[in-house]
């Protein structure tokens, strides 16, 4: 949703609170507020310099988030930059990332589901395989008899 490029006019509070392996992540040059498609909290990224995610913490909201990130980084505020991507364009990216490797059955992508198992070109998500099994042991014959 929003992204921030720390310069040399925002501080460090000395503590970011966020513990990755048990060990306490230090100030981080780039930030990154994010949200999955159709849900409510948003998630305020840590990246190094190339975007990699160093860390990451759950907030109700973007406001929270920012809140949270001006405590650990005094002076961020105006360097929030709106990243204007629209619900429709992520939806499009998704597509493009992962449109090949959708569950063959209910269409799901790999990001809407637990996890895809695929072999070759076919791919079958967890919820598919789950009610195929519960399907398979209720058929008469089926392996749910013993
Ligand atoms: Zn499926």
């Amino acid at each position: 949703l929003e992204y921030a490029v720390l310069d040399d006019s925002v501080g460090f509070s000395g503590r970011t609170l966020l513990f990755v392996d048990g060990k306490e992540l230090g100030p981080a040059p780039c930030l990154a507020i994010c949200q999955k498609l159709k849900a409510t909290e948003v998630l305020l990224f840590h990246c190094d310099s190339d975007w990699t995610v160093l860390g990451a913490g759950f907030y109700a909201a973007v406001s929270e988030a920012k809140k949270r990130a001006e405590r650990i980084y005094p002076g961020i505020s105006p360097c929030w930059i709106d990243a204007q991507v629209t619900e429709d364009a992520a939806v499009r990216w998704l597509d493009e990332m992962w449109g090949d490797r959708r569950c063959g059955f209910c269409g799901r992508r790999p990001d809407e589901v637990a996890q895809i198992f695929g072999r070759g070109a076919v791919h079958i998500c967890d919820t598919c395989v789950t009610e195929f099994h519960k399907a398979l042991q209720e058929s008469p014959g089926g392996a749910g008899k013993g």
